[in-house]
């Protein structure tokens, strides 16, 4: 009997991959779908692979698995060869990441080909067709890459010449209309999908700005001391950067304080107000450049300002508090005085 054929899918979770996968299954391949995470875009799936595994096989009959790219895209966002979109999103060098990756994936599972949800036109610069040549260039995919909803606009790829599968059942989409990927999700009885807009923060123009302004060194943080917990840190709560680019964070509402809580590294210190509602506040590498140096003091008073500024006002009063820090595993007390808005105004970032 003879083996059964695999193609590795680039599963982004929107429809056009949704379909392009199903397409590709329904002639009889056995499609590994595989959908890459990045602090920057659905991190938070690795926190329960399963539970989304279980959640696209449900409403898609597809098995997907999820490859973790943060290491090699906080390098890439330091300088990409074909530079930036609107934002600070790297589109083309983020697409050509992912295809590097799919294909070795691919050689070392011994599977066939790749396909994508691409469709040409539909983005107005990654997937123009000379871009989409580039992509499959440099990623050294030529040949390789079969794009099953315009793949009748394009040359036939290795998987079509060798039989492997029916050029015929194939599309011939372009353009930004959505309607005929919309009447075939109806075909295959696909009713539930997600909104086209993906969840990229690079493409978000405030969290963009901001993410680019952390490149380029907006806290006192080396470029070469980036890590994935930074990145999701940048992403919560209001953004300080305090006198002598130290680098702090307020949770907004609850869910935020829990968040930081949960980021809090062995070197960050830790700020709330034990017996009054409101932010808790984290304070990065603190141990490690704050400890013992001249300025330690100032910045305690500053973060404990901050937080009793931030706090649950009292009959319409920002009133001085206690606010507890914890520090290298051990827990002071401060009394704090609220902070003038005018003092930390041009801190917030
Ligand atoms: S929008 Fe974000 S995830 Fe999508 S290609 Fe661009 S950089 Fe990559």
């Amino acid at each position: 009997m003879s083996k059964k054929v695999t193609a590795i899918g680039l599963f982004s979770g929107g429809l056009d991959s949704i379909l392009a996968c199903r397409i590709i299954a329904d002639q009889g391949i056995s499609v590994r779908a595989l959908k890459f995470v990045t602090p920057f875009f659905d991190h938070d799936l690795l926190a329960d692979e399963q539970a989304y595994q279980r959640e696209i096989h449900e409403k898609y009959g597809l098995d997907v698995e999820l490859v973790d790219l943060s290491e090699g895209y906080i390098d890439l966002l330091r300088n990409p060869a074909h530079g930036f979109g609107k934002n600070f999103n790297p589109c083309i060098d983020c697409k050509i990441l992912m295809f590097s990756q799919a294909r070795k994936i691919m050689e070392n599972s011994g599977a066939s080909f790749l396909l994508t949800g691409e469709v040409l036109g539909q983005r107005p610069m990654s997937q123009r067709r000379d871009t989409l040549n580039v992509i499959e260039r440099d990623s050294f995919c030529k040949k390789f890459l079969l794009r099953p909803l315009s793949a009748k606009l394009m040359n036939p790829t290795l998987a079509e010449e060798q039989g492997l599968i029916d050029r015929e059942r194939l599309y011939a989409f372009a353009g930004r209309s959505r309607k005929p990927q919309m009447q075939l999700a109806r075909e295959m009885g696909i009713t539930e999908f997600p909104a086209p807009a993906g969840g990229c923060v690079l493409t978000d123009p405030n969290l963009a700005s901001r993410i680019k302004r952390f490149y380029a060194g907006l806290f006192s943080i080396g470029q070469e001391q980036f890590q994935v917990n930074d990145i999701k840190l940048l992403l919560v709560g209001r953004q300080f950067r305090l006198p002598g680019g130290h680098w702090l964070v307020l949770g907004r509402n609850e869910q935020e304080n829990e968040r930081l809580e949960m980021l809090k590294n062995d070197d960050d210190w830790l700020f709330f107000m034990p017996k009054r509602p409101g932010p808790t506040a984290l304070l990065r590498r603190a141990t490690d450049r704050l400890q013992d140096a001249p300025e330690e003091t100032e910045i305690l008073r500053l973060v404990a300002g901050l937080v009793v500024r931030y706090g649950r006002k009292n009959k319409g009063q920002i009133l001085p508090g206690e606010v507890q820090v914890e520090r290298d595993g051990c827990i002071d007390i401060l009394q704090a005085k609220p902070l003038g808005e005018t003092e930390f105004i041009r801190w917030l970032c």
